[in-house]
């Protein structure tokens, strides 16, 4: 059956789809959640694995996760991370698809990238697809403009967009350094595409850059011709692809209003994935490990509200218990393909990685992530254009 958006549907735990970030099967037996030995159970496999296991962890995911994590990171430092560990056999990542992609494409051939449910895709990655991105392109293209435009995406898309961005002189961003990558792509032409979220380029182009609205037109991958004219196409500087992240985009200027009501004094840090209303009000705004940094560097006794995914902000509290650390909004806001990854999944991995039915030595590889040559090729192109900027 087919959605609005082109993806199929499926059921829970009946079927995967290889063209989105989206995936539900388990091929394993799981050990049922209830069972009181899963910390020691996966304690021993990683001590069975030695050197030849490396555990990434994403700052989003579940304590019960993180404490098996060899280093923890936004979804660039743990991709380099990844690289800077040839010795590893199997790169084990704790965190959501098109993570476990980038691993890939950065890894040497005989590393194994192990994503422990492929149910953990991202909804923001799954809003641009191969297809609805080629049409785009095709479209500025009858349209005469493609020439003067840059694609640039955000690492959060998969690694066929990736790739399509090698291929077309675009590149990588990460929301560390949009502003470097978009200020060298409006170096290469007068117009950036920028995939797939449309929040972090709008903040990056009309906070950083000195950009209007006006200069900013949105992409709607659903309508004809991106729901635009020709007109609007040609005046516009930044083309912003319809995406958003589902976890950051609940924020709403309320939840500002609010939470400064509630904590008198409290500095209000949230994530560029936030609407452009929500990071006009607040303090400060930046990356994941900017987030973590300026809470390590605040003064004892400040208060601070977080507009970020929720098994982050609880980590921070406990982290900086002379802090007053609150989350942005009332209401609970996980990101619920990151806390797929769970206890059983990641035991299930690494106890398959440690025994084979046979009794030889070496592990079954389940839930392998592999990116095929010619797209990882493109891909790293894009991302090694982002790993040259000034
Ligand atoms: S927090 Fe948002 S961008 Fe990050 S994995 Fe979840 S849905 Fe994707």
């Amino acid at each position: 059956m087919a959605t609005q958006t082109g993806l199929p549907l499926f059921v829970l735990g009946s079927g995967a789809d290889p063209h989105s970030e989206k995936g539900v099967e388990c091929p394993g037996e799981l050990p049922p959640a209830s069972d009181p030995g899963l910390v020691e159970r996966a304690r021993k496999a990683k001590e069975a694995l030695g050197d030849r296991l490396f555990v990434l962890g994403h700052h989003y995911q579940r304590d019960e996760v993180i404490q098996f994590a060899d280093v923890t990171g936004d979804s660039f430092k743990l991709a380099q991370q990844a690289a800077a560990r040839p010795e590893a056999e199997y790169i084990v990542f704790c965190g959501v698809h098109f993570m476990a992609e980038s691993a890939d494409i950065l890894t040497g051939d005989a590393q194994k990238v192990v994503l422990p449910d492929l149910a953990a895709g991202c909804s923001m990655a799954d809003m641009a697809t191969f297809d609805q991105v080629e049409e785009c392109w095709d479209a500025l293209e009858d349209a005469g403009l493609a020439g003067q435009v840059i694609p640039v995406t955000y690492m959060n898309s998969s690694a066929d967009i990736k790739a399509f961005c090698g291929r077309n002189r675009g590149a990588v961003c990460t929301s560390s350094n949009a502003r470097r990558a978009l200020d060298w792509a409006f170096e290469q032409g007068g117009k950036v595409l920028f995939l797939p979220d449309q929040h972090l380029g709008r903040n990056t182009a009309v906070l950083e850059m000195g950009m209007s609205l006006d200069d900013c037109v949105v992409w709607n991958p659903h309508r004809p011709g991106g729901g635009l004219t020709r007109e609007q196409l040609e005046r516009a500087r930044m083309i912003l692809w319809r995406g958003h992240c589902s976890v950051h985009g609940r924020f709403t200027a309320e939840s500002v209003d609010d939470v400064r009501a509630r904590i008198p004094g409290v500095n209000v840090l949230v994530h560029p994935e936030c609407r452009h209303e929500v990071v006009l009000k607040a303090d400060h705004v930046g990356s994941t490990e900017h987030i973590i940094r300026t809470l390590e560097a605040a003064p004892a006794g400040s208060s601070w509200a977080i507009g970020t995914e929720l098994n982050l902000v609880k980590r921070l509290a406990r982290t900086f218990p002379d802090k007053n650390v609150s989350f942005l909004d009332r209401t609970v806001c996980y990101c619920s393909t990151m806390n797929r990854i769970d206890l059983p999944h990641l035991v299930w991995a690494l106890e398959s990685l440690v025994t084979r039915e046979d009794g030889a030595p070496g592990g079954a590889v389940v839930n392998q992530i592999t990116v095929d040559d010619d797209t990882a090729h493109w891909a790293r192109v894009a991302l090694d254009r982002m790993l040259a900027l000034p």
